[in-house]
């Protein structure tokens, strides 16, 4: 649906991947959590990295996978710690900031509506300048529904007031954008590279963001 800035009033939005550049969450997972579990166990990394990689792809999408504790306790590895021994990489996506200062400056409603738990939003709020932004700042984890669970949109709407037929969702996961649109959230883009370090190269049945600025480029068709 093509974005009708005077029929929104709340802008939703995802954080990893969104607001904040994937590489961070990847680089962790795939690279920096295989390197310290192998030298924590004394195991071979190049053995134990398609290993974890195999357990983490069968929690994918799950409430299970969004949350450090879990990981901690599966792993045996302080999952908080370790991220923050790479904090560095935890960055905003290009002009990130400059679209809540404009949606604020529009009397725009805003929402982070995140799958990450409340451990992982305090890490990268205190790498980045999002927090203060927000009206609300949602966790999956705390309605104990991922966002890719129809029960989670139902508990946001029982704990937070907005009308889904004047509201924006932008989030980088299909799966996520497709809850949503199922649950009735009107308008819904993705993003085009969640990940800086890698190609732009996904699509979305619902449209896809190269810059945010797309969003107020009627032109740009998005
Ligand atoms: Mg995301």
């Amino acid at each position: 649906m093509l974005l009708d800035w005077s029929n929104i009033d709340t802008v939703l939005l995802d954080m990893d991947g969104t607001l904040l550049d994937l590489h961070f969450d990847n680089y962790f997972w795939l690279t920096h959590l295989p390197t310290r579990y192998a030298e924590h166990f004394n195991l071979d990394p190049a053995v134990v990295t398609p290993q974890i990689h195999d357990r983490l792809i069968a929690r994918r999408g799950t409430l299970k996978w969004y949350s450090t504790d879990f990981w901690s306790s599966e792993f045996g590895l302080d999952i908080i710690a370790l991220k923050g021994e790479i904090k560095h990489l935890i960055n905003e996506r290009p002009q990130a900031l400059e679209l809540l200062r404009t949606l604020a400056a529009r009397g725009k409603k805003l929402l982070l509506v995140t799958n990450a738990d409340r451990k992982s939003i305090q890490l990268k709020f205190s790498q980045t300048a999002l927090a203060e932004h927000f009206d609300h700042v949602v966790s999956s984890q705390d309605y104990g529904y991922a966002k890719e669970q129809p029960e989670f949109w139902h508990a946001l709407k029982s704990h937070i007031d907005f009308n889904p037929t004047k509201a924006l969702f932008i989030d980088d996961s299909e799966a996520v954008l497709n809850s949503a649109h199922r649950y009735g959230i009107a308008y819904l883009r993705s993003i085009a590279q969640p990940d800086s370090q890698q190609r732009s190269s996904q699509n979305s049945q619902f449209g896809t963001i190269e810059s945010f600025q797309d969003l107020f480029s009627p032109e740009r068709g998005v």
